[in-house]
């Protein structure tokens, strides 16, 4: 774990440094505030810092406020270094947010097990963050194919109909749905119906731009929000999708599996005020068609206007 020693007594820094190095910590090391706020405020600061209370440029307890002001997700544990003159004021320090003090001369024990308490604090904190993130993504992932869930998706495209209309420029939404998904459920079994849902979401993630959207829209269908696509490029963006399923057979329950997947696509154009529920609608009625014409194809439809309905 790297820790900050911040310092203005060349002294005192070398002593710290030869210390804590002495008990495997990597040392990042300032000889005032400036420095001190430098290292503090860059990308991946160290988690644990020791800072002087007097130094020129900055006080450590100046410090301890502009860290907590920053409000970084990762939080950083602060001791501050004080002379006894200095003790009495610990409680305008511990209020600035340092998280603990430590007396000059400093005892080695004593640092040493403060250091400890700070790890033990930084891990604490690293594990909520995990658990935070954990509960984020189950919250918004598809379990099986790790896209957005429905819910996501549907928000997605709230957000994105809101700016596209704002900004004047166009949206794709295709609608996707498995053809006869229930034949290979029913042929190879629902693992091997699983197993292929999860390629098709692997293949079509291949083929698209980092700043489209696509989720699981229900059992076998999913849903694709394209921002700055209109209809003629959106055919296009779902043939090459379609084209990434059908090319080559699926590998299931260890047999070659043709599959193949429809398409149903709209698009909102600069000036169209469609609510996302008329779009979905558009492009569920366009999939249907597409399932209707023989499926393994991409049918487009035109929007309803909010006004027209
Ligand atoms: P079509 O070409 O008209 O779309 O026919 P289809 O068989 O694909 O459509 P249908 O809606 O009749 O069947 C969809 C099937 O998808 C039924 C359901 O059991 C299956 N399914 C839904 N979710 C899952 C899943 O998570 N895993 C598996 N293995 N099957 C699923
Ligand atoms: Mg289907
Ligand atoms: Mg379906």
């Amino acid at each position: 774990m790297r820790v900050l020693v911040a310092d203005d007594s060349l002294v005192m820094r070398r002593l710290l440094e030869s210390t804590l190095e002495s008990w495997q910590y990597e040392v990042a090391s300032a000889k005032d505030g400036e420095e001190a706020w430098a290292v503090l405020s860059s990308e991946d600061p160290p988690r644990i810092a020791i800072l002087d209370w007097m130094m020129p440029g900055r006080s450590g307890l100046e410090l301890c406020q502009m860290v907590r002001q920053q409000g970084s997700p990762d939080y950083t544990y602060i001791i501050l270094l004080t002379s006894k003159s200095q003790r009495e004021d610990i409680v305008e320090g511990l209020r600035s947010g340092a998280d603990d003090y430590v007396v000059k001369p400093f005892d080695r024990h004593e640092l040493e097990v403060r250091l400890r308490v700070g790890r033990r604090i930084i891990d604490l904190q690293s594990q909520l963050l995990e658990a935070q993130a954990a509960l984020r993504d189950q919250a918004t992932r598809d379990a099986l194919t790790r896209v957005w869930n429905r819910g996501s998706i549907l928000e997605i495209l709230g957000r994105e109909v809101s700016r596209a209309q704002r900004e004047g420029r166009p949206l794709g939404v295709a609608m996707m749905d498995i053809d006869h998904f229930k034949v290979i459920n029913d042929t190879y079994g629902h693992l091997a119906g699983d197993e292929a849902l999860k390629e098709t979401a692997f293949r079509v993630s291949g083929g698209m731009r980092s700043y489209d959207f696509f989720g699981r829209y229900g059992g076998e269908e999913f849903l694709f929000v394209v921002p700055g696509c209109e209809d003629r490029n959106l055919i296009a963006y779902a043939e090459r999708l379609r084209h990434l399923i059908e090319s080559e057979p699926y590998r299931l329950a260890g047999q070659d599996v043709a599959v193949t997947a429809s398409f149903g696509v709209t698009a909102l154009m600069p000036g169209d005020h469609p609510t996302p529920d008329q779009l979905i609608r558009a492009a569920d009625e366009a999939l249907y068609e597409a399932k209707r014409l023989g499926r393994n194809r991409v049918c487009h439809s035109t929007v309803r206007q909010a006004s027209s309905l």
